[in-house]
């Protein structure tokens, strides 16, 4: 089996520019810029918006036991740009045999080092991560965009900063467990297996990997096909960082294949699964009866809910981040507007004044609003429950874009004359798409937004601090937003109700979903 490090691969390509407009700042070793303010450094700083900070190399291999290594029977696939459609990189599929290695490498790590390191000494490693994150945010950013189909402007300013951040803020609990609040000598559960999604690839390696890292657990994480990139540049920055070799690993291919083979192996003692609602119900069946510990943060259909007495103008830019940020493919994103009736002609008039000027576009150009749909078979799914919308008599609308010929778009595009039991009204489109109902009293809203099988996140709108109280307290969601949406912060927990899924992310609460107590 021949193992390489990839920094020496003589294949290594720094891809030419395709979009450098800013020659100054587009040094290419990811470190801050000579002359910037001392204090900008430990900002996650900001990202040039060109590719020529990123060296993407021609192809990746696994990370097992603290280096990269090729998959046992030397598969693999080709990640490509949803934006444009050109192949960025060959990838590694692992599998069975190589997440056996990957697992049997945690459980050794896990036990031998990690397991029995006093927690002060793992939040120095944390700590080093983040930093490291901070100082490569660049590359991370620009990757991101790059893999995802993401504006830059939301990787450099949302996804990089806040996976850094979770990284800071677990660090701070490692030598700390034992007033999590879970009782005295809380212990690791062991191995954990990653399992997460496209829509957020760094963002949710972080989510799973910092938490579980602090509690003293050791991770094989396994990212989506489509979205390899950035979980392998922060494998490459765990090396940098010197983490004992196998304390974290990353395991890139099929989710039927090496996701399955992963959360289906002995020696995975707890699975944290981040995905669809439907393969989170497949994880749950087969898992029933192995012991192992189980978290699913699954989909959503969020209620963004509108009153007569709202401040209007924070509430028209809170319904579109609610819903166009990341395109739309976010599992809590704000897909139905429910507007109280007396305003809702002249919110639905202000949304479409506003959704004529947003940028739809290269990812890469820092005005873009809006980037790519993340892979064919997502923009598919949008447009048959698009397409649904329409058949079911529902009023489709989007304002005038031209789209990119080639590469995966979709415009934004809001529904009106929306019944509750329109398939856009129940299903989760993963999409830029609003479906706009109505409602008259604060009962029939609260009704409305609960007539759903998900229960992630909701939104209130409404200058009335004691009707916000008594929403928050009706909505049966993980996440009550008080006039803002999509807010996220580490020390805050997140996840779901129903089949939106069952454990937290986040916070003191989601060191629980590591600890054996
Ligand atoms: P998906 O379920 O198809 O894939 C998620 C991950 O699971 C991928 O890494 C995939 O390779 C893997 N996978 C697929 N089949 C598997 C199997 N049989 N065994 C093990 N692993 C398997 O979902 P997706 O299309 O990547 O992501 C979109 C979905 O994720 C949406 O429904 C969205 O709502 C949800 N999501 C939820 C949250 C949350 O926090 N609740 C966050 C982001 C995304």
């Amino acid at each position: 089996m021949s193992e390489h490090e990839h920094a020496n691969n003589s294949e290594d390509a720094a891809v030419s520019d395709l979009k450098d407009e800013s020659a100054g700042i587009g040094e290419t070793s990811g470190h801050p810029v000579a002359g910037e303010r001392p204090e900008q450094v430990f900002e996650y700083a900001r990202a040039p918006e060109s590719r020529s900070v990123v060296h993407l190399r021609s192809s990746y291999g696994l990370f097992i036991d603290g280096a990269f290594v090729e998959p046992v029977d030397a598969k693999s696939y080709k990640t490509e740009n949803p934006a444009t459609e050109e192949v960025l990189a060959e990838i590694a599929a692992a599998g069975v045999e190589d997440v056996d290695r990957a697992v049997q490498a945690a459980g050794r790590a896990q036990k031998m080092v990690w397991g029995p390191m006093p927690g002060a000494e793992r939040a120095k490693y944390l700590f080093r991560i983040a930093r490291i994150m901070q100082e490569r945010s660049r590359e991370l950013a620009v990757l991101e965009s790059l893999d995802n189909g993401k504006p830059i402007r939301e990787s450099r300013d949302v996804d990089v900063p806040l996976a850094a951040a979770h990284f800071f803020y677990y660090a701070g609990w490692a030598d700390k467990l034992d007033y999590a609040g879970f009782g005295p000598n809380p212990a690791p559960i062991g191995v954990a297996g990653q399992v997460i999604p496209w829509n957020f690839p760094l963002m949710m390696a972080a989510w799973k990997l910092a938490p579980a890292l602090a509690a003293g657990n050791t991770c094989v994480l396994k990212p989506a096909s489509t979205t390899p990139l950035s979980a392998l540049l922060l494998a490459e920055i765990i090396q940098q960082a010197d983490l004992p070799p196998g304390v974290v690993n990353v395991i890139t291919g099929a989710g039927s294949l090496a996701g399955a083979a992963l959360v289906a192996h002995p020696g995975v003692d707890k699975v944290a699964f981040t995905g669809s609602t439907e393969v989170g119900k497949d994880l749950q069946r087969a898992l029933a009866g192995t012991g192992k510990h189980l978290t699913l943060e699954l989909g959503g259909k969020a209620a963004n809910i509108v009153f007569e007495d709202a401040p209007l103008d924070q509430a028209i830019e809170g319904i579109v981040n609610g819903i166009f940020f990341n395109q739309g493919e976010v599992c809590c994103a704000g897909s139905r507007l429910l507007v109280q009736e007396s305003i809702a002609d002249i919110v639905v008039e202000r949304l479409k004044r506003r959704l004529a000027t947003l940028r739809v576009g290269d990812p890469l150009d820092k005005n873009t609003d809006l980037g790519a749909i993340n892979n064919p078979a997502q923009l598919d799914k949008i447009r048959e429950l698009a397409a649904a919308g329409e058949a079911e008599g529902a009023i489709r609308w989007s304002p005038s874009c031209t789209l990119p010929s080639k590469g995966y778009w979709f415009a934004p595009t809001v529904f009106t004359n929306v019944s509750p039991a329109h398939r856009i009204a129940q299903e989760e489109i993963f999409g830029p798409v609003l479906s706009v109902l109505t409602f008259r009293t604060p009962e029939e809203a609260v009704a409305k937004a609960n007539n759903t099988v998900y229960g992630l996140s909701a939104g209130v709108w409404t200058e009335k601090g004691s009707r916000i109280l008594w929403m928050a307290g009706q909505l049966r969601a993980g996440v009550v937003w008080a006039n803002s949406f999509n807010r996220f912060d580490p020390t805050s927990p997140f996840g779901g109700y129903r089949e939106s899924g069952f454990g937290r992310e986040g916070g003191r609460q989601g060191l629980g979903a590591y600890l054996d107590v």
